[in-house]
């Protein structure tokens, strides 16, 4: 079958406005099919309810869609992404889960609110819900209003000065355990990826001691190319996934226009000897698949 089929253009991470992206679902799948992806994962942070959307304009775009969400967890203390792809976004348990999240983000915003006041910022908490339009609030649309009101001088400096690990504004949130953000994705009928795992700074012992733990539990795959990093740590993690037997992704995590790294399209491919994960469904085993469109048959 390889032989017959070249590797389509797969972005499996990106964000909406659903979560803290800037374009809507619609418009980024148009921004998608424009820079020449053939298949598009949406996965909002902890957030479904941008799919079916997204579903409805790749259909009529001709590109294929699967069903996304990146999930928050904490695994020993530390922020760690879990994406979802595949699965189906009715399923009870995952719907609860993701749900709890969001409730649990509404309360962290509320006290990185009051930090801020603490640090002499004013009315940070109903900026960033401005920025997030009555979906989930992230510390992304805390980031944007501090740049709009001149207290940082961009999105990064504002993680830097006040909302990343350990800064002033900082709140630590009781995410989902590995455990369970695992479990509800593969108890929907999909695979969970750990999202950009270079992006953690762990040491090759720690990396190694998180994929373990997430292989127990029912994890599968890990994202080998992601737009934020450079060739060498794609290398280094292709051989992570080769030693696990974990499969590997590919993905963007396009935020949109003002975002700094790779944008949607040019990500480089898989590493060689590297088992994509979209083989699961596109050999129609191992997942659940309802979120996916079938896109026109990609011959050479
Ligand atoms: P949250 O999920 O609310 O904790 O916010 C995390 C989000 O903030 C990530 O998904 C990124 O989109 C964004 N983010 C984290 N660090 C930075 C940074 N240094 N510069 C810009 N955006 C960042
Ligand atoms: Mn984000
Ligand atoms: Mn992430
Ligand atoms: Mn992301």
């Amino acid at each position: 079958m390889s032989s017959q089929l070249r590797t389509r253009n797969y972005d499996l991470h990106s964000h909406s406005t659903a979560s803290d992206g800037e374009l809507a679902p619609q418009a980024l799948v148009e921004h998608a099919a424009a820079n020449g992806v053939e298949v598009l994962a949406l996965t909002d942070h902890d957030d479904t309810s941008g799919l079916a959307a997204a579903r409805a304009r790749a259909l009529e775009l001709g590109i294929g869609f699967v069903a996304g969400v990146e999930i928050s967890a904490l695994w020993r203390g530390r922020g760690i992404h879990i994406v979802g792809l595949a699965f189906d976004p009715g399923d009870p348990a995952l719907r609860h889960g993701l749900a709890t999240l969001r409730e649990r983000r509404q309360r962290r915003g509320e006290e990185i609110g009051r930090r801020l006041e603490k640090c002499g910022i004013e009315g940070a908490l109903e900026g960033a819900r401005r920025y997030a339009n009555g979906e989930i609030l992230s510390r992304t649309h805390f980031a944007r209003h501090l740049l709009e009101q001149g207290h940082v001088k961009s999105l990064n400096d504002a993680f830097r000065r006040y909302l990343g690990d350990g800064k002033r504004a900082h709140v630590s949130c009781q995410w989902a355990t590995l455990e369970e953000a695992v479990g509800w994705i593969t108890g929907a009928g999909g695979v969970a990826v750990v999202a950009h795992p270079a992006r953690y700074k762990l040491t090759a012992t720690k990396l190694r001691e998180l994929l373990y733990d997430f292989r127990e539990v029912g994890g599968a795959a890990i994202e080998v190319v992601s737009g934020s990093q450079d060739v060498n740590q794609t290398r280094a993690l292709a051989e992570h996934a080769r030693r696990f037997g974990l499969l590997a992704s590919r993905g963007s995590d396009y935020h949109g226009p003002s975002q700094p790294w790779i944008g949607m399209g040019r990500l480089p491919p898989l590493p060689e000897g590297c088992d994509p994960v979209w083989r699961l469904w596109e050999e129609g085993t191992g997942v659940a698949s309802p979120g996916l469109i079938e896109a026109p048959a990609a011959t050479i």
